[in-house]
């Protein structure tokens, strides 16, 4: 196989990153955006030892799933990575991935298909624009894929009607003497409500923009300056100012009000988290007379809607205003039996074991990295009878589903939950059980 050269292929495979597979004189060859099935021209961009890589020079019998794209910038931005083939495909794509991950950990694991969304576009309620001033211009949209370059654009197809509106009124009102200094614009929504935070290097005079953004959109009901000196790219500054309203906003998540600071977590897609957390519930068996640990609570979203079922629930977060979200949260809703730490979940864990805490079932829902190694043992040390892993990363719950394995925890079905349509990321819930 030659660089440069223009073969012709059936893709005889696909991979979850959006990679068609084919095979020319024995080696593998990766084609993105090609998808199983099609037949087509490739030229041969790069030939490694082990694989090559191709570019789709000519499709010759393209599959009935592919679609045109409807976003302008989508191969500049690349944030929706799947958004060149149709809903059905993406969800059967996620599927036979997850399939193949967790038949490599146990090949008893039943892997249901994904539930979806029935509307998968316009669904995220958290945006974070970068924004620029270059050349005397404001530039406020997206980076281009790996760099720190500004595209702007009118529209995201995946974030909510309502973000794109304030973004919109932003890009078109703002002044170059209020975006000097300023790193990113925050936005968040909630059905009722929306939340806007100014992140740079110092305080503009951001009035005529406040005045103008709460008359448009009588919803705001907080807009926010963060100061953010550092040198690295974590987006949040230590230092906040409420300009208008107040530091958070009000979600509502199975019938519970939740009280939510900018800084604090929260699913960006609101109507795939509520299934996401009905499926996790129901997966527990839980009961009146249950203690339950949820390690990694966030706001208490989880924990709120368990307590319900259960006579007591433990939360542990290392976000401070995460853990005084979860606190309020509790209060507003009227409910008695959760109680939210603020501490690492390994050091919590080493805690409960000393004092003996007995758990029935344990709620665990980590950071894309996943588990440690020792956070697992800790966790095997708690002894709980049934372990939920709540997971936004296939790769590392499989990882860790192995070490859970040889610690007498088996899991019996995962259960995946299409969070992040057009893109290439899948949720799931994984259910294991003490042998
Ligand atoms: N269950 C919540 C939050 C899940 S996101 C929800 O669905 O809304 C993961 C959470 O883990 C984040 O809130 C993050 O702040 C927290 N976290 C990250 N590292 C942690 C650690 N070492 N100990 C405890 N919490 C941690």
């Amino acid at each position: 196989m030659k660089k440069n050269e223009i073969y012709t292929v059936e893709c005889i495979d696909d991979t979850n990153l959006g990679s068609g597979v084919a095979r020319i004189e024995n080696q593998v060859v990766f084609i993105p955006r090609a998808m199983k099935g099609e037949k087509l021209d490739t030229r041969i961009v790069k030939v490694d030892k082990r694989y090559a890589f191709g570019k789709i020079e000519k499709l010759i019998e393209p599959s009935q799933h592919r679609v045109e794209s409807a976003c302008e910038v989508e191969r500049l931005c690349g944030g929706c990575q799947l958004q060149y083939m149709d809903y059905p495909a993406q969800l059967d794509l996620k599927h036979r991935h997850v399939s193949r991950l967790f038949k490599n950990v146990n090949e008893n694991i039943e892997v249901e298909f994904p539930i979806g969304m029935e509307e998968p576009f316009y669904y995220r309620n958290k945006a974070q624009f970068p924004v620029q001033v270059k050349d005397g211009q404001v530039l406020m949209g997206f980076y281009r894929q790996h760099s720190n370059d500004i595209i702007p654009c009118k529209e995201c197809k995946i974030q909510s009607k309502e973000i794109n509106e304030i973004y919109q009124y932003i890009q078109e009102k703002i002044r170059v003497s209020q975006a000097k200094g300023l790193r990113h614009i925050f936005i968040r929504t909630s059905n009722t409500e929306a939340q806007v935070v100014f992140i740079g290097k110092f305080e503009n005079n951001f009035k005529p923009l406040i005045n103008g953004l709460t008359a448009k959109f009588p919803q705001i009901t907080s807009i926010v300056f963060n100061k953010n000196l550092r040198k690295d790219n974590v987006i949040l500054g230590d230092q906040e100012k409420v300009l208008f309203g107040r530091n958070y906003l009000i979600q509502e998540c199975l019938g519970n009000k939740v009280e939510l600071h900018f800084k604090s977590f929260y699913q960006v897609n609101s109507s795939q988290m509520e299934k996401l957390y009905k499926t996790a519930i129901e997966s527990a068996q839980l009961s009146r007379d249950m203690t339950c640990v949820e390690l990694y609570s966030g706001v208490g979203t989880i924990g709120m809607t368990v307590s319900k079922y259960v006579k007591k629930v433990i939360g542990v977060e290392i976000v401070k205003e995460a853990v005084a979200n979860a606190k309020r949260n509790c209060k507003l809703n009227n409910i008695t039996n959760c109680e939210y730490i603020c501490e690492d979940a390994s050091i919590f864990a080493k805690k409960a074991k000393e004092k003996g805490l007995k758990i029935d079932v344990l709620f665990v829902d980590p950071p894309r990295k996943g588990m440690t190694d020792q956070g697992i043992q800790d966790i095997v040390c708690l002894n709980p009878k049934q372990v939920i892993y709540v997971s936004c990363n296939p790769d590392t719950l499989a990882r860790d589903l192995k070490v859970f394995e040889k610690e007498g925890y088996t899991c019996s079905v995962v259960k995946p939950v299409d969070m992040f349509p057009q893109t290439t990321g899948l949720e799931c819930v994984a259910v294991l059980k003490k042998d």
